[in-house]
This record gives structure tokens, C-alpha cells and sequence, in this order.
């Protein structure tokens, strides 16, 4: 089995963990994992991380949540020459976050336009954020011709609706573990073709847990995997060959991972 992490944070993870988290994914079948930046510093830490380690890839970009009353150009600059290393695979993670109490809703625009610019200029997808504001995202994705690129919504959680326009608009759906438990999006994820999904965990450190083995890892992905097999009844190693097609399909220019994906044996030990 060759599973794809399509989106995770290894770089906020301490640097004397990752090479075990690493290994448990490796051992749950997890051949490649996305890591991306939710700051210029992240970002960096990610493309770091990917000049250690074979199997990380990164993304950089801005999160919606870490924009401080500014998107300034500046940044716009420093993240399109981070961008244009080649190692980078992804503009991730960007989005827009509607929640209470998340920063200025025309900052958050500006910085969501800007990103996907950059994505167009350098033909690479985008795997964004979304929370409470579906509809706004769908519009911007159209109104800045995204879907020319195309990319994921991550962490899916929005209804069938959304994940129909998204799908005709090109884009992937990106689940993570919250499909295990929460029933209404087993229900989406069940009428959705599979030939759109992808897996990812967004895992990062979450000491808020009581224990360390419960933090979510890359290695997850596999949980999200079989998910996906007993809600579509389709066999676990057949979910991961079309999931891991579809991200390859998505990264099509991603020319390390896909060498990277084809080097890697059949046979590791899951
Ligand atoms: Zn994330």
C-alpha cells in the first residue's frame, strides 16, 4: 500500500520527534507527506524539512489565521520566491476563516487573491482553508480563475452542495479524521466520487491531549483510508492507489514526488 499525506504540519513538530514520526508513517504505509508553512517561517521550515527527509514535500503560504491586520508586499514577495524553489509542490496553506474571532474578513481576501496569483503565476495547485465561509470561497476560486491551477479544500467538512461545486470547478476534496466520526460527512464522502478524494491528517503538535500516542500523525492517513473503504465498501488497497492517483494527478508538475512515489516498493511491511 502507498498512501499520500496531502497536507500536514511535520514542521511544528520538534525536530528530535520527526525522524520516529516518520518512521511510524513509513510503517502505515504513508510513502509521502505534504507539509506546509502557515507563516513565512513555517514555510521555510517546511522546504528545510523536505531537504532532510526523501518522503516530505512542502507547501508555503499564509494561513487566513496568522494574518496580522496586514498582507503586505512584502510578504507576497517572500512567499513568491519561496514558492519558486523548486522543492515546493503546493501553495498551502491559504484560505478564509469566517469564525468569530479571525482576523479582518478584507485582509483575509486580499491575502487569499494574492496567493492564488502567485499559485497562477508558477502553475502550481492550491490546497486551502476553509471555515464558515463556503460560498465566499467558491466565488473567490472562480473570480481568480484558481480552478486554472486547481488544487483542495482541506479538512473537508462542508455539506454535498459545496463539495459538488468544488468537484465541477476541478478541485479535490481533501478528508482528514474527523470522516471517522462525524456521520453527516461519511454521508457526503459516500456520494462523492472517489476519483476526487484525497487523504491528509493536518496533524501537528497537540499537547492539549492527555496522551502523546492520540496526537495525530501522518501515519493516520491510513485510519482516513480505511474509512473511506467501509463507507464506499471498496477494498482499503484500492482506496490508497486511486487516492494516491488523484494527488499525483493534482501535483502533476511535481516532478520529485511523483519520482519519489514510483521509487518506493510495493512491499513495505503494512
Ligand atoms: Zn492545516
Amino acid at each position: 500500500m502507498k498512501l499520500i499525506d496531502c497536507h500536514s504540519h511535520l514542521n511544528d513538530f520538534s525536530d528530535t520527534e520527526i525522524p520516529q514520526i516518520l518512521k511510524r508513517a513509513t510503517q502505515s504505509g504513508v510513502v509521502a507527506i505534504v507539509t506546509v508553512g502557515t507563516t513565512i517561517e513555517s514555510s521555510e521550515k517546511a522546504i528545510n524539512l523536505s531537504k532532510k527527509y526523501d518522503q516530505v514535500f512542502p507547501g508555503v503560504g499564509i494561513h487566513p489565521n496568522e494574518l496580522n491586520n496586514s498582507f503586505s508586499k512584502e510578504t507576497a514577495n517572500r512567499i513568491l520566491e519561496l514558492a519558486s524553489l523548486d522543492e515546493v509542490i503546493m501553495i498551502s496553506e491559504i484560505g478564509l476563516d469566517f469564525m468569530e474571532n479571525s482576523p479582518d474578513r478584507a485582509i483575509q481576501y486580499k491575502a487569499f487573491r494574492r496567493q492564488i496569483g502567485i499559485a497562477r503565476e508558477l502553475s502550481l495547485p492550491i490546497v486551502f482553508h476553509c471555515r464558515e465561509a463556503y460560498q465566499d470561497s467558491v466565488r473567490v476560486l472562480k473570480e481568480e480563475r484558481a480552478f486554472e491551477v486547481g488544487g483542495a479544500m482541506h479538512y473537508f467538512q462542508g455539506d454535498e452542495t459545496t463539495a459538488n461545486q468544488l468537484i465541477d470547478l476541478g478541485f479535490y476534496i481533501s478528508l482528514g479524521r474527523p470522516l471517522i466520526r462525524i456521520l453527516d460527512l461519511q454521508k457526503v464522502a459516500l456520494n462523492i466520487p472517489i476519483n476526487r478524494i484525497l487523504l491528509e491528517t493536518d496533524s501537528f503538535p497537540q499537547p492539549f491531549k492527555k496522551y502523546r500516542e492520540n496526537w495525530t500523525e501522518p501515519r493516520h492517513t491510513l485510519d482516513v483510508a480505511n474509512e473511506i473503504g467501509r463507507i464506499k465498501d471498496i477494498d482499503v488497497g484500492e482506496v490508497a492507489k486511486i487516492t494516491s492517483d488523484n494527488a499525483l494527478r493534482m501535483l502533476e508538475n511535481a516532478a520529485m514526488l511523483k519520482a519519489h512515489f514510483e521509487s518506493v516498493s510495493h512491499h513495505s511491511k503494512t
